[in-house]
């Protein structure tokens, strides 16, 4: 996927800081932060949205979430309290065509989800 964002930042084009990172997923700071820890988890391999993904992708899909919850030990928002959020679409207001997941934590949040 030439023009798409984060496969830039997954192969290094554009720069990011970049937090964790295997063979099959890369974790990096949000740039424009919303909580004190704002990491973003993304397959290397493009996948537009939760909706698009196809079965063989599913190991790399859970390992996500696996890296996801090890971002957040690391930043030490584990007993705080942390979010994973994965925006879809439009009414959700995703912006980057490229399936991710947002990690969010260091402040209380607010209550409302929508
Ligand atoms: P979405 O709105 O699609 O759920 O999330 C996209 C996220 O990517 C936003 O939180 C936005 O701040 C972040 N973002 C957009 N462009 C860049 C960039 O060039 N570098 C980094 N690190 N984050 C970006
Ligand atoms: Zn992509």
């Amino acid at each position: 996927m030439n023009d798409c964002l984060f496969c830039k930042i997954a192969a290094g084009e554009i720069p990011s800081t970049k937090v964790y990172e295997d063979e099959t997923v890369l974790a990096f700071r949000d740039i424009a932060p919303q909580a004190p820890t704002h990491v973003l988890v993304i397959p290397k391999k493009h996948v537009s949205g939760w909706a698009d993904a196809a079965g063989e992708d599913d190991a790399t899909l859970a390992h996500m979430w696996r890296v996801a919850a090890a971002v957040a030990k690391s930043e030490n928002i584990v007993d705080s309290g942390f979010r994973i959020v994965s925006n879809c679409g439009t009414d959700a207001q995703q912006t980057v065509k490229h399936l991710h997941l947002h990690v969010l934590g260091g402040k209380a949040m607010a209550g409302e989800m929508a």
